[in-house]
């Protein structure tokens, strides 16, 4: 028997998992038991549109889908506190060698 590689439910992620586990290490430690164990469960039960929606609520939760990923849903479109000051202090005139 040939030895597979497993990867991990979550969208975007890519990680090997063990056989027996539907997650990465590394997102099991982050997700919720909540969406773990949903995710087991749909897999196992076949329930294809819960297991899909699931797993995409596991990568909304791990920031790893789409653009803007890293950050909250909520600040997709937010700059960062250094570019902030940046921009104010440009406004204002003031450089940090003045
Ligand atoms: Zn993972």
């Amino acid at each position: 028997m040939k030895a597979r590689r497993h990867i991990c439910d979550v969208p975007n992620c890519g990680a090997t998992r063990q056989r027996w586990q539907r997650l990465c290490e590394n997102c099991f430690a982050r997700l919720p038991g909540e969406i773990r164990v949903g995710i087991a469960e749909a897999h196992h039960q076949k329930r294809n549109m819960d297991w899909r929606r699931l797993r995409k609520r596991a990568a909304e939760f791990l920031n790893l889908a789409g653009p803007g990923a890293g950050l909250p849903a909520t600040c997709k479109h937010r700059v960062s506190l250094a570019r902030v000051i940046e921009l104010q202090q440009r406004i204002l005139g003031e450089r940090p060698d003045a």
